[in-house]
């Protein structure tokens, strides 16, 4: 059954809220100790904790003190289990002879929350309407034991069984990350076919049989990432201003108003990073009610950058505000969810920023970042190089569905219905 997440604001009370604080500050305890804890059996006998030889240790810490007894049991598992999954990691990385650095201890104020491990042991969503199975629920109260019932806002997409929780501190304020199991996801698949190329002029140009369409990058961005840079400034001017009345680099007295322009940076960064989401949630949505059959080029950094057309800073910035990687992976899931046909083309293969829609011919010469325009030295053929990366794509998932491509699978086993039925090849019928 396929999981989905969705992330509820919560609306403590003045009471609630130094109970969530004291909360947090437990979890944080428990991770660094239990970090000590590691660090100094290591050092005394040369063998590591398990996360089994932690929890029988937790048991014993909950014996000894009455404030981590109050907590929830599992929820400090899943403590523990982070911090058994932070070493995984280390030693993953360092098998890989790379050089990570060691699990580190956690600052309070970086210290990003907690979890819990099964619905009703220590925290129970109470949903405003009631779970009718095929409306999700919006809104509503959370119950976090030793905090109390709180209100929350936000609302799932569809509707699911919450399963886990895992609550998150960010800039000032408190979520809550509720995993749903979903009985069945329903997605209408599109008809139509297409494939995008993605850039920076444009979010995406997208090819179909009957043209080109544009889906431009979100007009705010822009003015937001301006406002982001001008509080970056702000908040560094006020940093040097600190550290010049003190006489300290680290360690200076941090005042309200310093404070203030910390926050109100975090909180346009997270209001940024929402509605980036939200636009990449409704733009591959839109893409999967549109079409069902998607191709796009398949995705590595190096091509990134290269679309970026340029190493600037600034520039790289907004690549990653496109996230074109996060893009492609919620298209694909709700392309699945569909049961639509989602196709990645091998770049380096089909070089569709090079390669002539026209004629398929590669030029002799390869084409420059800066140009903007696809001139084919070949056939004549002259169209704006987004658009012409987007129509060899077409053409490339044309020929996978037709089955010429001759590799892979078949796609009139994988295609069933829909309106390119006429674009497969007669030939194609299904075999006795
Ligand atoms: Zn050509």
């Amino acid at each position: 059954m396929p999981n989905r997440k969705v992330t509820y604001r919560l609306y403590p009370n003045a009471e609630q809220e130094v109970r969530l604080q004291e909360t947090l500050g437990l979890h944080q305890r428990l991770y660094n100790t239990a970090l000590e804890e590691r660090i100094r059996v290591y050092k005394e006998t040369g063998k590591g904790l398990s996360f089994a030889d932690q929890c029988k240790v937790l048991t014993q810490w909950r014996k000894m003190v009455p404030a981590l007894a109050g907590l929830n049991a599992q929820s400090e598992q899943v403590t523990l289990k982070r911090l058994h999954l932070a070493f995984q990691h280390f030693f993953r990385r360092m098998k890989n002879g790379e050089t990570p650095g060691f699990p580190r201890f956690k600052n309070i104020h970086r210290y990003p929350g907690w979890g819990y491990k099964t619905h009703g042991d220590g925290w129970k969503l109470h949903p405003s309407r009631g779970t009718c199975s095929d409306q999700p629920s919006a809104h509503g109260k959370i119950y976090l034991q030793g905090v109390g019932l709180m209100p929350l806002r936000g609302k799932p997409r569809d509707a699911g069984e919450p399963v886990t929780c895992e609550i998150l501190h960010k800039a000032g304020k408190w979520y809550a990350s509720v995993t749903l199991e979903m009985e069945t996801v329903q997605r209408e698949r599109g008809t139509g076919m297409a494939a995008f190329d993605w850039g920076l002029t444009d979010f995406l140009t997208i090819a179909t049989p009957q043209g080109i369409e544009t889906v431009a990058n979100p007009r705010h961005l822009r003015n937001q990432l301006a406002e982001l840079k001008r509080l970056g400034q702000e908040v560094s001017r006020k940093i040097r201003m600190a550290q010049k009345l003190s006489g300290k680099q680290k360690g200076f007295p941090v005042s309200g108003n310093l404070r203030r322009a910390i926050q109100n940076l975090s909180r346009l960064h997270a209001k940024i990073a929402r509605q980036r989401k939200d636009f990449l949630h409704q733009t591959s949505a839109s893409l999967v009610e549109q079409f069902g059959a998607i191709c796009t080029e398949a995705l590595s950094t190096k091509n990134m950058v290269h679309k970026g057309g340029a190493h600037k800073k600034g520039l790289n910035r907004e690549i990653h505000a496109a996230a074109p990687a996060a893009f492609l992976k919620m298209t694909k899931t709700k392309a699945e969810e569909a049961g639509s046909w989602y196709e990645e083309a091998p770049t380096r293969e089909i070089k569709p920023t090079q390669r002539c829609h026209a004629c398929w011919k590669l030029p002799d010469e390869k084409k420059t970042l800066s140009n903007r325009e696809h001139q084919c030295p070949h056939c004549g053929v002259i169209c704006g190089r987004d658009e012409n990366a987007a129509l060899v794509l077409l053409r490339w998932l044309e020929m996978r569905l037709a089955g010429s491509s001759g590799s892979g699978r078949e796609p009139s086993e994988m295609w069933s219905g829909g309106s390119f039925a006429a674009m497969k090849h007669e030939t194609h019928a299904i075999a006795v």
